[in-house]
């Protein structure tokens, strides 16, 4: 059994999808590890490093030789995967929905193509998760990013030259970036509240000492599909929900959106007229941008300024804490892995539950019911 750890190859991708001590534990486990010369540059993990855990380090066309199974954090281009093996598993985060064209490429290669972000939301998967183990530290970032973009101080300060008041972070989208951005912003001295659509965030928010912010007067909302993602709301929920955030919004000096509904663009949940009634000086950090964005007026991969607020909209956010998403990213993987190896084959085998809801490709065709149906 030989596993691949690919180098990236999408533009600004950072992160890599082993770390020296996944590749010893797949070692323990009886595979041989290939690490792809660079691959860990961008996360600070050397080559001296996998090596010194076991693996072999070369260059791209050794290391897919005869692989058994890929790992990537991003989906690779297919072109740079000429000469693998037919039927090689490749498990990355592969942007389905986004990267649907690829998918059919994975198929023409003859790989058993493999979405992480398409794991289930059950218990015994949780530790599988790269949806939560990257939005979490993206939740910490995008407060970091917003204090950085600010012009005046997060917690209010009494000095000999008078008093500078705390700042007012309101966190929209409490999902597990948004509860992380909450604890972030308050550890920072901000005074913060949050909104949702799903209910049962309420609690988690105050918990965490924010103040909760909610629809409550409109009936027949349930907010919360299946898998504890949102749905999309109906259109007096949002005009209800966008009166109340006018109102907030005008008072908040940082805003950070996390808003996403699996498989259709992100919704839209601030305006211009919005940003227009904050003052000048304000942050709003878009962490949705690369899916449509929440705020309008949004650019991905760029810091835009709307009437003299900011609008961050930075792309692949994990990957600007690429040391720590990397170690996490890389354990996901592992326990995804070894939770279905078999001592006798060598080899993960996977059941149905999981197997069923992440593998996109197989036998040359796309076989994911989320992508079929
Ligand atoms: P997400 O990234 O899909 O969305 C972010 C948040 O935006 C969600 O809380 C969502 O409800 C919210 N949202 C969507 N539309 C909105 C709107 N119009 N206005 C305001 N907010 C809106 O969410 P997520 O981080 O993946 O988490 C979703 C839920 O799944 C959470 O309860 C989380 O704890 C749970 N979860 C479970 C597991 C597991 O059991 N394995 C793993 C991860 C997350």
């Amino acid at each position: 059994m030989k596993i691949a750890v690919l180098k990236e190859t999408a533009a600004g991708e950072t992160r890599v999808s082993a770390s020296p001590e996944t590749v010893k534990k797949f070692i323990a486990l009886g595979a041989d590890v290939s690490v792809e010369a660079g691959a860990g540059i961008g996360a600070s993990v050397d080559d001296a490093a996998y090596a010194a855990a076991g693996a072999t380090v070369c260059a791209r066309a050794a290391v897919l030789k005869d692989a058994d199974i890929l790992l990537g954090v991003s989906g690779p281009d297919p072109k740079s995967l000429a000469g693998v093996k037919p039927g090689a598993w490749l498990a990355a985060g592969l942007n389905p929905f986004g990267e649907r064209a690829r998918v059919d490429d994975y198929a023409a290669l003859g790989i058993e193509a493999l979405a992480m972000e398409f794991m289930p939301r059950i218990t015994r998967a949780q530790s599988m998760d790269i949806l939560s183990s990257q939005s979490n530290l993206s939740g910490y970032k995008a407060v970091l990013d917003a204090a950085g973009e600010y012009g005046r101080a997060f917690p209010m300060m009494m000095t000999a030259a008078g008093t500078v008041s705390a700042a007012r972070a309101f966190i929209m989208g409490v999902g597990v970036a948004g509860l992380q951005a909450i604890a972030t912003a308050r550890r920072l001295g901000a005074q913060v509240s949050a909104t949702d659509v799903r209910s049962a965030t309420k609690e988690q928010i105050e918990s965490l000492g924010a103040k909760a912010i909610f629809v409550e007067d409109v009936k027949g909302i349930e907010g919360e599909g299946s898998g504890g993602y949102a749905t999309e709301m109906s259109d007096e929920y949002k005009a209800a929900q966008a009166a109340l955030v006018s109102a907030h919004i005008a008072k908040q000096d940082i805003v950070i959106t996390t808003a996403l509904i699996p498989g259709r663009p992100a919704p839209r949940l601030i305006s211009d007229a919005q940003i227009a009634s904050m003052r000048p000086g304000s942050v709003i950090v878009d962490l949705a941008v690369e899916q449509g964005g929440n705020v309008e007026g949004s650019v991905a991969g760029e810091v835009v300024v709307k009437h003299g607020v900011k609008i961050v909209g930075h792309r692949n956010v994990p990957g600007r804490l690429a040391a720590d998403t990397s170690a996490l990213f890389s354990r996901n993987l592992f326990n995804f892995l070894s939770a279905f190896w078999d001592k006798e084959t060598g080899k993960p085998v996977l059941d149905e539950e999981i197997g069923d809801a992440i593998r996109l490709t197989k036998d040359g065709k796309v076989v994911n019911a989320r992508l079929l149906g």
